[in-house]
């Protein structure tokens, strides 16, 4: 171990690695068009004239419901030619429409606002198109915003639950809580087949997982996706990592075994982080009523939240019941069924005889027919009577094709080994049982 000269939680806390610092992903993406004012394209060959900068003021503008881009080009002084020029060349780069309240417009004043020189308008939070004034009409271009990636390590143990543990985890108070709540959605992507957040995680679990993200200067996250992932659950290890076998960015995580962490049913058939008890202390139980108290399972979410088949099949039911209200019955191969209640409305194009797909949206969360609140009843049935969700095991997917067999082998061993520089289960443990003093970790 490390000869940190401080404890052993400070040394704990220290896992937020931002590593590879610096895979920068371009600089200023330039696209460059030009409209001529009067219609006419531009010759060829023409060289823009070099200028020595004037003085320019920027005036900022947010469109409010009430005002129209076309308005705010009114009040800057642009008649009905010059803005329908400069719509053309705004068209080079985005639709116009996509100008809604809220978006920031930027005036760009030559001298002492007497000339407009140019606009600018943030299209989205990645985005800008500038629109130029020149010698032969506007230039529109589109500049993006440059992102940074990185790759961030964490490793926890879990309190109470999940969701509180990763929100509240101190490597990640760097990170807007949007994006922590984004993590914790993709980590329920990866393990959805494996456990059901909701109700399988104990005091005690632990997690570890990598994360590549694309970082905004702002500090906020573009896009990310995990690399690899280990959670234990009551004792249980679960490996997650990213392989892609074609190479065409179509891949999927396998175990250390390279076996698909895909099964034939998810474990449940609602997002967790659409999941009411999320919000709520580890006193609070995320489920209505324990399964064998009534053959199914309750997960208490907000109206119009959308609900997953958990496995591919047919819909053999779409009706109403004075006890289950809205009701779906979905019949999986060798023999599974499993049904859907309480709904407020049907998923689109959801009828009797539908096949759908495995995640695939057949309804949305209500309180039809006999439901004090808003939540989904999931039952699970095979032709010997009704069965736990939970309990059941699954054969493995796909395992990795053997043609990359040795490609999946080095690939999935550096995506482990960023694992396993975290803290293990046992570190957190032992930093658990140790008395609460500060002491010296040499
Ligand atoms: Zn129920």
């Amino acid at each position: 171990m490390s000869c940190a000269p401080y404890t052993m939680n400070a040394r704990l806390r220290t896992y937020f690695l931002v590593l590879a610092a610096f895979a920068a992903t371009a600089g200023t993406v330039m696209v460059r068009t030009l409209v001529a004012g009067d219609g006419r394209a531009p010759e060829i060959g023409a060289l823009e004239a070099v200028y020595a900068r004037e003085a320019q003021r920027i005036e900022p503008m947010e469109l409010t419901p009430g005002a129209t881009f076309g308005q705010i080009l009114t009040d800057a002084g642009l008649d009905a030619n010059e803005q329908s020029a400069l719509l053309l060349a705004f068209r080079e780069q985005a639709s116009p429409r996509r100008m809604r309240a809220g978006t920031e417009v930027r005036l760009v004043w030559r001298g002492d606002r007497e000339w407009l020189n140019g606009i600018e308008v943030d299209i989205n939070r990645d985005e800008t198109v500038r629109l130029d004034r020149s010698e032969v009409g506007w230039l529109s271009s589109k500049e993006v915003v440059s992102t940074v990636t990185d790759t961030v390590f964490v490793a926890g143990q879990i309190g109470s639950i999940l969701w509180n543990s990763v929100m509240d985890h101190q490597d990640l108070a760097r990170m807007p809580p949007g994006d922590r709540a984004r993590l914790i959605h993709r980590l329920d992507q990866v393990f959805q087949w494996q456990v059901d957040f909701s109700r399988q995680i104990r005091r005690g679990d632990y997690y570890r997982f990598a994360f590549e993200r694309h970082v905004r200067p702002d500090g906020s996250m573009r896009d990310g996706s995990l690399i690899s992932a280990e959670l234990v659950n009551e004792g249980r290890s679960y490996h997650a990592i990213w392989f892609d076998p074609n190479g065409d960015g179509e891949g999927t995580y396998y175990d250390l075994e390279g076996q698909s962490v895909r099964r034939a049913f998810l474990k449940k058939p609602l997002e967790f982080r659409r999941i009411a008890s999320r919000y709520t202390n580890s006193r609070f139980h995320p489920v209505l009523k324990r399964w064998r108290a009534h053959r199914g399972v309750d997960y208490a979410a907000d109206s119009g939240t959308p609900i997953q088949a958990t496995g591919d099949g047919v819909v053999v039911r779409r009706n109403w019941s004075d006890t289950y209200g809205n009701v779906i019955d979905i019949r999986h191969p060798n023999g599974f069924v499993t049904r859907y209640a309480h709904l407020s409305r049907w998923g689109p194009g959801i009828v009797q005889g539908s096949r759908v797909k495995q995640g695939e949206v057949v309804g949305y969360v209500g309180m039809t027919g006999l439901a004090s609140g808003p939540h989904l009843h999931y039952e699970m049935r095979t032709q010997a009577g009704p069965i736990d969700p939970l309990a059941i095991e699954l054969p493995a997917g796909d395992p990795v094709p053997t043609d990359d067999w040795e490609r999946w082998t080095t690939e999935s061993a550096d995506r482990l080994a960023m694992l396993l520089k975290l803290p293990d289960p046992e570190t957190f443990r032992a930093a658990t049982d140790e008395p609460r003093t500060a002491r010296s970790d040499h």
